[in-house]
């Protein structure tokens, strides 16, 4: 086996394993060691993919609200790292990086230029500024130890090696599933991945007609009539389901039972307006406008292809006159407004999650570093690690806390 030899070697130049690479070199720096000894691995051509993709690439990248119940699994154990790495350290790591940031009502924060290609440039400056020997183009195919330390490939020796391969979610931006495999190998635990934060596909009676209509509802997961999760938010209706952000905060509960045949998506259509009050508004518009069609009763309500639906939905034709609909008609209308039940068939999957749940049990980590505790000088970050959370900056946060802290501590154990 021959080749290069580094001190530290990052596997992963995303969200996570770029922060590492920047903490670890400010540590060698801080020392007066070079950080040519570090080494940045990326399958891809470029670093950093899919944080431009974050956010609707405005990148949406902590949230100044951030609490325990901000993630799905471990989320005592991510607020326990991150008492090294916080929100607030987060926040001023990117200023110290000239990243300017600002923040909205909701505590979600987004960099100034409201271009998420500021967050990554900011780091691969910060990167390239210290001599980080960045690999691109270099996926790890296998991570065996070595002595005191580890072969990548083969050929590649590192004394510490930081696994920030991500999880499995949005292959196209280069997280694979690799990093469980090589993690698997070494016979670390891990728990089963699986997507979280994606979009729904629905069973008949799903209507097709709803393609491309986006409205305010309240989305709930449900096994029968047992509520799992629900949200309430703009949903986007699709050819074949739902996505949206409300859709995205419900969709894990769907994944976790994914297969059980009484696993059904509760959808109201109108969550600002309770049922009785619904109905009252929908008898005085047909006493007031009998010349209407029944589709249009709605008119100041919803958009018009979710209200022909929803009068579908009622056994009713959408055309008939309004003038013909009995008082059940109008009941039945609002009912299926307030609550409509469809089949979930699956989830949209990994390609289209923002992030997987799953991964690195943290019963394996020492939470002050991140190293696994029965292989020494192996650590990990990011998403690789058993912690997901809900959308809102929440991803990105541990991310960045758990690059900082693994980084860090990489480098200190060699200046010990
Ligand atoms: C479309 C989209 C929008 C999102 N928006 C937000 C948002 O606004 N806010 C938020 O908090 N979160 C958001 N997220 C989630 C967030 O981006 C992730 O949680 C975060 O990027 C995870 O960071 P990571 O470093 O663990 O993994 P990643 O960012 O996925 O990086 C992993 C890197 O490792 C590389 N890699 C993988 N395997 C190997 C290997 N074997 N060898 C070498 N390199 C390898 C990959 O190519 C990739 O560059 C979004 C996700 C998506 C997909």
């Amino acid at each position: 086996m021959k080749g290069r030899s580094f001190d530290i070697a990052i596997i992963g130049a995303g969200a996570s394993g770029l922060c590492a690479a920047v903490a670890a070199a400010r540590c060698f720096a801080r020392e007066g060691r070079s950080s040519s000894g570090i080494a940045l691995l990326e399958a891809l051509p470029r670093v950093g993919k899919k944080l431009l993709a974050t956010g609707n690439g405005r990148c949406n990248l902590t949230n100044s609200k951030i609490t325990e119940d901000c993630y799905f699994e471990n989320g005592a154990f991510a607020l326990n790292v991150m008492r090294a790495a916080d929100h607030e350290a987060v926040l001023a790591f990117f200023s110290s990086l000239g990243l300017r940031t600002k923040e909205d009502e909701c505590g979600r924060v987004y960099p100034q230029s409201n271009q998420a290609a500021s967050v990554l440039d900011a780091l691969r400056f910060a990167v390239e500024k210290h001599g980080v020997c960045v690999l691109t183009e270099t996926k790890a195919l296998s991570l065996k130890t070595h002595g005191n330390g580890f072969f990548i490939n083969d050929s590649l020796f590192a004394k510490r090696v930081i696994v920030a391969a991500g999880g499995q979610s949005a292959r196209q931006f280069g997280s694979d599933g690799s990093g469980f495999a090589l993690l698997r190998e070494l016979g670390v635990r891990l728990r089963p991945p699986f997507p979280a934060l994606t979009g729904l596909l629905l069973g008949k009676p799903y209507p097709r007609a709803l393609k491309g209509v986006r409205a305010e509802c309240e989305a709930r997961v449900c096994l029968g009539e047992r509520v799992l999760a629900q949200d309430t938010g703009e949903v986007q209706f699709n050819e074949n389901g739902v996505s949206g952000i409300p859709v995205m905060q419900i969709s894990r509960f769907a994944s976790m039972y994914a297969g059980d045949k009484s696993l059904v998506l509760q959808i109201d259509r109108l969550p600002g307006m309770a049922a009785g009050e619904l109905q009252a508004y929908l008898q005085a518009r047909a006493r007031e406008y009998p010349f209407l069609a029944a589709e249009d009763l709605m008119s100041g309500l919803m958009p018009k292809r979710l209200a022909s639906v929803c009068v579908k939905e009622a056994g009713l034709s959408p055309s008939s006159s309004v003038s013909a609909l009995q008082q059940a008609d109008l009941e039945r209308i609002a009912a299926c407004v307030k609550g409509q039940t469809y089949t979930i068939e699956k989830t949209a999957g990994f390609d289209a999650s923002q992030v997987t749940a799953g991964g690195v049990d943290t019963s394996e980590f020492c939470p002050q570093t991140l190293e696994i505790k029965k292989i020494k000088g192996l650590y990990c970050c990011g998403e690789v690690v058993n912690v997901d959370g809900l959308c809102g900056g929440f991803n990105l946060q541990w991310a960045w806390s758990s690059g900082l802290v693994s980084g860090t501590a990489a480098a200190q154990s060699l200046l010990e």
